[in-house]
């Protein structure tokens, strides 16, 4: 199989596409962002499947269960009632009441559901509107060192310069004040946060959100917040929304989805909370990009929103946090791994660097030799490496199997240099 993880993220496109691109088909703005190593591994490991490997997939953070049944049920009733057709470019009212309601119910935030929310497609898309809608070419974004794989190249793709500051796990993958103060620079335009924080999982604490609110405010600048793990944080922690602090509602724009907590991850269903100066502008750019946001997936997602979680939502959650306990104490146990339990979200974030392997060299030999698909550290940033990223919440008996496969692939090797 070679070595597919580090091809994927050390190729180039041009090694990927091919001749196309070497005949210069491809502009510059594409052509410089790396790959998704998140997407491009699962999709790998998507085709070893159906080449008849037995895969244990660990990378991309998509649960094991289906949506909860009501949900589903609520979007089928729409396609079966001719709900088929194009919404509003923003979203049908019905949506955006919901997603009001949820703010208000669950986030302490009061949105105006005519001006200040537009469906989107999953927070990704939410990310590229919002990044679109405020950036100049040139601009900086301040972006965590881990960050998600698609934030750098969303950045780009918007004209924007990415500003990577260093999450130490020495201040628990946190920023603080000084490190931001000295990272900004009449450039500066938008810091990019994302809270329970992937890959890392640290939750941010409201003292963490009153240094970035405080660093916002004084140099002007505006927030993008990527809360697609909101409802998923543990051991009691709290998800704080930074537009609730004093003087951040009209600087921040709030990008929530329902791919993770909902497990809802083909809908791509999300949605924007945003200052309606700015999502004036929002709802110009989606009409030209997407015309709108799928109709059912709207009326599914309207149908999960419009109501407190369910108990059975509730307890897939509890279920999730379970097996995020069991999955970092089984790598923790393993000769050369170190990690703790996430404060929420999906990933274990894992110390390799007792094994002497890259984190590339890591993912590779555990895909070759053991068949478990991970993601490598530095997919998420130079301050990355030294770590993999491990899914947790795929089913048990994957968890199981996963983790005595990584123990065999490093036992012997990690013996003989420890
Ligand atoms: N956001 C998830 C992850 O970090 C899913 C993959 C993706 O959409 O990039 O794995």
């Amino acid at each position: 199989m070679g070595s597919f993880v580090k091809g994927y993220l050390q190729a180039s496109a041009e090694e990927y596409l091919g001749e196309k691109i070497h005949m210069g088909l491809l502009g510059k703005r594409i052509d410089h962002i790396t790959a998704s190593a998140t997407v491009g591994i699962a999709d790998k490991v998507s085709w070893l499947k159906q080449q008849g490997h037995e895969v244990i997939d660990f990378s991309a953070g998509r649960a094991f269960e289906p949506t909860p049944g009501y949900v589903s049920r609520a979007a089928s009733e729409a396609l079966l009632a001719g709900d088929t057709h194009q919404t509003m470019a923003q979203g049908t009212p019905q949506f955006r009441k919901a997603c009001a309601d949820k703010l208000l119910r669950e986030n302490s935030l009061e949105a105006d559901w005519e001006t200040e929310i537009i469906a989107t497609m999953g927070v990704k898309q939410a990310l590229l509107l919002g990044l679109l809608g405020i950036l100049n070419t040139g601009d900086e974004v301040l972006v965590e060192d881990p960050c998600f794989v698609s934030y750098p190249p969303l950045v780009s793709i918007a004209g924007g310069r990415v500003r990577r500051i260093p999450l130490r796990r020495e201040n628990r993958f946190r920023w603080t004040k000084d490190q931001l103060m000295d990272s900004i620079t009449d450039r500066t335009r938008v810091i990019l946060i994302n809270s329970p924080q992937n890959p890392t999982g640290t939750v941010h604490t409201r003292t963490d959100l009153e240094i970035i609110a405080e660093v916002a405010r004084t140099y002007d600048l505006m927030v993008i917040t990527d809360e697609v793990y909101e409802q998923v944080t543990w051991d009691g922690r709290q998800h704080i929304c930074i537009a609730t602090l004093p003087g951040m509602r009209k600087r921040t724009i709030t990008c929530m989805g329902l791919t993770k907590t909902f497990s809802m991850g083909g809908w791509r269903i999300g949605f924007i909370f945003a200052p309606a100066e700015i999502m004036e502008g929002l709802v110009k750019l989606q009409a030209h990009l997407l015309t709108c946001t799928n109709s059912f997936s709207q009326a599914g997602a309207a149908k999960a929103l419009s109501e407190p979680p369910r108990k059975e939502v509730k307890e897939l959650w509890r279920e999730w946090e379970a097996r995020c306990e069991y999955m970092t104490s089984g790598l923790n146990a393993i000769p050369g791994l170190s990690c703790t339990k996430p404060e929420g979200g999906f990933y274990a974030w894992v110390d390799i660097s007792r094994t002497g392997f890259t984190s590339l060299q890591l993912a590779d030999k555990l895909l070759e030799e053991e068949k478990v698909a991970v993601v490598p550290g530095s997919a998420f940033g130079p301050n990355g490496e030294g770590y993999l990223r491990i899914n947790c919440v795929r089913d048990r008996k994957e968890l199981q199997e996963g983790l005595e496969r990584i123990r065999r692939a490093l036992t012997e090797t990690v013996n003989q240099r420890l």
